[in-house]
């Protein structure tokens, strides 16, 4: 067993381990197009697929380098997820358009699933199921009350698993039993976007990197981008920065709220272990409200743990001891081995948590997956993309609900310690 030593962790995702070189992109950015996104990963690439199959000219420009993002370094769990319950949305928006937009998160995964058979994408993609775990005995008969509802009325298939079961699913003793949702699935998020970068090269996107947006100018007809690689002209913009949005455009800037997601990788550990903890090798969550997800990896010699374990965002090392901790009060037998790896990443949540995509002033938009992006994100770029393209595929039941913001929010979350602070106390109660 390794003598931990945290300083020691690398900070590059595990997910990045073995990944096949990125291809290479070129440097200049084209004068014009048909279509700027702004945002390279699962939302932008997805969008610009479409786009480029559709025919439409599309250059897709992103600040960093391909590795860089929430989509190359989550933890590839796919689930249907739409954070408000059917109940809650039903009182906003009526029960139909409720319905319609809890049905969002289960076309998200079929869509996904769907894409990566068709389109042959290697990327560990399993349809393995989670197991959600009760955190308290009052949160496990919710659980079980709320599946049994979502199956009857949104036909999302589940089943319980009581404490006494419990250890067929997961090897810890540390939850009140939980509930299997059947078609929720893994991925290895990294390789799903090398492959989402290949198949928009291959539809013919130019994908430019190392270029940040800087300004959306209006123009009579369409729109010219600033970037730090000169300016370029389309009749369409699309913003797919989720979680990174930056004052190029502030009204979506003032709608999203960014928080650090960390996580944590174990060194290789015995495959006694990884069965005994992960026997059926699902993916995992908890009802916490900071809630802790995780996962054995694809190959089945690692732990993936992730959380949010301190108030204020910080140095992803700063936090694996915390993790570590937490990961070993869930699962004892951990206790000693060592870590390989610790990065982390930044969500978008919104006000309502819901997920927002539309067209204001004339600029597509897709964001705000609050957590839940892998195949959420993938999906609502198809549909922004063949919006763009005038389809009526690209209807969503996101399209034409209020956004929210609050008074005096410009984009940074100084609310977000304090709220933190207040959910993890809460989760100890
Ligand atoms: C640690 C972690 C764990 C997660 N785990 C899961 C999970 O298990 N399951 C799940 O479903 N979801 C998970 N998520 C969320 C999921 O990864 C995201 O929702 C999803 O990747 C969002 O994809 P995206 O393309 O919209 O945004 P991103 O992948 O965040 O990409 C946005 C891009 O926009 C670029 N950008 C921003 N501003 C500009 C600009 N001005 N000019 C040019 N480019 C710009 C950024 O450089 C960035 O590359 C996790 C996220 C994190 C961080």
């Amino acid at each position: 067993m390794a003598v931990m030593n945290f300083n020691e962790i690398s900070r590059v995702p595990l997910w990045h381990d073995h990944l096949a070189d990125a291809p290479e992109l070129p440097e200049d950015l084209p004068r014009q197009a048909d279509v700027v996104i702004i945002g390279a990963r699962y939302t932008g690439l997805s969008a610009g697929i479409t786009l480029a199959r559709g025919g439409r000219s599309t250059v897709i420009i992103d600040a960093e380098d391909p590795g860089y993002s929430c989509s190359s370094r989550n933890g590839g769990q796919v689930s249907t997820s739409v954070k408000p319950t059917l109940e809650k949305l039903a009182k906003k928006f009526g029960l139909e358009k409720a319905r319609a937009i809890r049905g969002e998160g289960v076309s998200a995964l079929n869509w996904l699933a769907d894409f990566v058979a068709r389109e042959e994408i290697d990327c560990d993609f399993h349809q393995c199921g989670r197991f959600h775990a009760a955190h308290t005995p009052e949160h496990y008969e919710t659980l079980v009350r709320d599946a049994e509802l979502m199956k009857l009325r949104e036909g999302i298939e589940s089943f319980a698993v009581p404490r006494e079961d419990q250890r067929t699913e997961l090897g810890s003793g540390s939850y009140f039993g939980g509930v299997i949702f059947t078609r929720h699935s893994s991925v290895h998020p990294a390789k799903m976007l090398r492959e989402f970068l290949h198949i928009a090269l291959s539809a013919g996107a130019t994908v430019i990197g190392k270029c940040p947006a800087t300004r959306i100018e209006k123009l009579g007809k369409g729109f010219r981008v600033h970037t730090h690689k000169g300016i370029v002209e389309a009749e369409n913009v699309i913003v797919a920065t989720n979680g990174y949005t930056t004052n190029v455009n502030p009204r979506l800037r003032k709608r999203v709220i960014p928080i650090g997601s960390y996580v944590i990788a174990t060194e290789e550990l015995p495959a006694e272990v990884v069965d005994e903890l992960f026997p059926t090798d699902r993916i995992a969550s908890d009802t916490c409200k900071v809630l802790y997800y995780y996962r054995a990896t694809p190959d089945r010699k690692r732990i993936v743990f992730g959380g949010r374990v301190l108030a204020a965002e910080c140095d992803p090392v700063e936090a694996a001891p915390h993790l570590y901790k937490h990961m070993c009060r869930i699962f004892p037998q951990l206790e000693g081995y060592g870590l390989s790896h610790a990065w982390s990443g930044t969500v978008a949540y919104s006000f309502d948590e819901l997920a927002h995509t539309g067209v204001h002033d004339g600029i597509h938009y897709s964001l705000g997956y609050c957590g839940s992006g892998a195949s959420m994100a993938s999906y609502l770029g198809v549909r922004t993309g063949q919006k763009v393209l005038g389809l009526p595929e690209g209807a969503t039941a996101f399209d034409g609900i209020p956004h929210p913001t609050q008074l005096f929010y410009t984009g940074k979350p100084w609310f977000l310690p304090a709220a933190v602070s207040y959910y993890r106390w809460a989760d100890t109660r």
